[in-house]
């Protein structure tokens, strides 16, 4: 009879396991938050647990493709992170596991209604209003009178000084499209974007590039979320806020858990401690500025008051279906990107 020694058997699991290209990790999570946060909450869950965690940011609609692409054997195991109607998508879509967290009953009441309208398969971590801002700097320079309104963007006077993300990719640039859209109606909405195009150089992959572009003096307007311009500005940019006068959206942020998820105790305790206040001070503690789901939670110094922004009854329930994401997404990949010949860059 042969026996196989433990360094034998401990090398053929180890063979398999690359074969297979399982990770040696506790859980895999897809992160679509800033990469300082996600760093931040790595490391706290990871001392919190144990367990280790490998976690990689990724813009939110990259996260639902790589869902999709896994359906079938998930690698990852919790999606962590961007924009809720993308997280009821993937719901729609079957792509999630149902799952009730600990501290739920904590969430605020948005928080709440997010999770029913999800079918109990997402949860809302945080929430915040969408905007543009400006380099005060690059317009006094030119000297360009300044934006306050979503109209104000179309105007010839900010040609090549505009940026927005792409909506294929990104979880802002889709609440972006479906904020207008709810604004304006869906004819005028593209008539507008197409007319804005003309003032975008380039569409970035992720959400907060334009506003980061904009903190550095890469353009002169970045239309993304106001926490993240919020970010900027306190990291001592010359950006000036702006909550367009006609009105703005807002996302509810979400975490979820993989349908199939090969983890699936892990990614309970890590969705529990997104949840949780503890989780949720990572974000203020990696400098965020989002508002926190969990009512016991402490809210940033500098987050925006969104009561005072004028707001869209936001329509989760329509734009978080997978068939209007398909829609709109081939309608503005037709009329807007192709339609104008805009380049997509990152
Ligand atoms: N950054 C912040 C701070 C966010 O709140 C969100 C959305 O949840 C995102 C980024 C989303 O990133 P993206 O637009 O690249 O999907």
């Amino acid at each position: 009879m042969r026996f196989v020694t433990p360094l034998a058997a401990g090398a053929a699991i180890w063979l398999c396991a690359a074969l297979n290209g399982a990770s040696a990790q506790d859980l895999n999570v897809l992160c679509g938050v800033d990469e300082d946060w996600c760093s931040t909450m790595e490391t706290a869950f990871e001392a919190e647990t144990g367990l280790e965690v490998a976690m990689e940011r990724r813009s939110t609609g990259e996260i639902l493709d790589q869902i999709r692409s896994e359906r079938d054997n998930p690698h990852i195991d919790v999606w962590w992170g961007g924009t809720g109607d993308t997280h009821l998508q993937a719901a729609g879509e079957d792509l999630l596991e149902t799952y009730t967290p600990a501290h739920g009953g904590d969430a605020l009441p948005w928080a709440q209604n997010f999770f029913q309208m999800s079918g109990g398969k997402a949860s809302g971590v945080y929430a915040g209003a969408l905007g543009f801002a400006y380099n005060a700097d690059i317009l006094d320079a030119r000297d360009i009178s300044t934006p306050s309104c979503w109209k104000d963007l179309t105007d010839p006077r900010y040609r090549g000084l505009v940026l927005m993300a792409n909506p294929k990719s990104s979880g802002t640039a889709f609440t972006v499209l479906a904020t207008l859209i709810q604004l304006l109606g869906e004819e005028e909405a593209f008539a507008y974007l197409a007319a804005l195009a003309h003032n975008i150089p380039e569409f970035t992959t992720s959400g907060a590039a334009p506003v980061k572009a904009a903190a550095r003096g890469k353009t002169g307007i970045g239309i993304s979320f106001i926490h993240d311009a919020v970010t900027q500005k306190l990291a001592g940019a010359p950006l000036v806020i702006v909550a367009p006068c006609e009105g703005t959206g807002y996302e509810i942020g979400a975490v979820s858990i993989v349908r199939g998820a090969k983890n699936l105790a892990s990614a309970h305790r890590f969705v529990d401690f997104a949840m949780s206040p503890e989780g949720q001070a990572t974000g203020a503690a990696s400098g965020q500025n989002q508002i926190p789901s969990n009512a016991r939670a402490a809210l940033p110094p500098a987050a925006p008051d969104i009561s005072l922004i004028r707001m869209v009854d936001y329509d989760f329930a329509t734009f978080g279906s997978p068939d209007q994401r398909r829609k709109l997404l081939d309608r503005f990949d037709r009329e807007v990107l192709q339609g104008t010949g805009s380049a997509l860059t990152q």
